[in-house]
């Protein structure tokens, strides 16, 4: 039903819509040449686990973010659990956020090498880790899946958009549709990690664009890593407006000493 709405909303098939066609080349290449060589550890080169590109003592040391505020996904220290105290103070944009993994080693070496050094091997690693993830939770799945955009400027400078790439294997094993077209970046805009705190803060606003949402929906929007939050908390604003019903914030990795 909802595959037939979106159709109607997007005129193609969702789950079509790729403006990476050279990434998804690359994609396939990658899936071809696991066909043919056994999976082998990303980060010591031992034998693979369970069919991944990473051994079963790699796996076991990942930074899990098992104790997180369930709004922001900022670490919690010790033993508390609820929202933290922002989530508590400030109303968000977006109802909830799932980031499993911690943004620290290794976790912030296979993300950096598939930004920087277009290593879509670590695109397929982390995506498959996060849909891992999600298997493990009793929330319900969202309608589509929503990467944050990147400008065309810097699409076709990295030649792919890292969420895009990290959201395929949670649409494939879920059958949920993915939109990469559901969100525009319509301003160029300086890398988030280049400043300081407050200019994080207003940095992206009014840099993204929707189009109208006629059906309600529960739309996840993914992205690699949450530090601030104002990115797809400026996202989450756009969707909302266009007519999402609700937005939940999917990253692999959250920044943030534990609060
Ligand atoms: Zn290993
Ligand atoms: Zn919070």
């Amino acid at each position: 039903m909802v595959n037939r709405l979106l159709t109607g909303i997007f005129g193609k098939p969702p789950g079509t819509v790729n403006p990476g066609a050279s990434a998804m080349i690359a994609v396939g290449a990658a899936g071809l040449q696991r066909l043919l060589l056994p999976p082998t550890c990303l980060l010591c080169g031992a034998d693979g686990a369970l069919g991944r590109d990473l051994c079963a003592g790699c796996a076991a040391d990942l930074p899990r973010n098992h104790t997180a505020c369930p709004g922001c996904a900022i670490p919690l220290a010790g033993s508390q659990n609820g929202f933290c105290a922002k989530c508590q103070a400030e109303p968000r944009s977006f109802a909830r956020t799932f980031a499993p993994f911690r943004y620290q080693p290794p976790v912030d070496f296979l993300i950096r090498g598939l930004k920087f050094e277009g290593r879509l091997s670590h695109a397929r690693l982390l995506g498959e880790l996060f849909a891992a993830a999600l298997a493990e939770r009793t929330e319900p799945l969202p309608d589509c899946i929503i990467p944050v955009p990147l400008h065309p400027r810097r699409l076709r400078e990295r030649g792919f958009n890292q969420a895009l790439e990290l959201a395929r294997a949670a649409a494939a094993r879920f059958r949920i549709p993915l939109l990469a077209t559901g969100l525009r970046r319509v301003r160029y805009t300086t890398p988030q990690t280049r400043l300081d705190a407050h200019h994080r803060q207003t940095n992206p606003l009014g840099a993204f664009a929707s189009g109208r949402w006629e059906i309600r929906l529960r739309v996840a929007l993914i992205d690699d890593v949450m530090t601030t939050g104002s990115t797809v908390g400026e996202c989450a604003r756009v969707l909302r407006a266009g007519g999402v019903n609700e937005v939940e914030v999917w990253a692999l990795g959250r920044t943030g000493a534990s609060v």
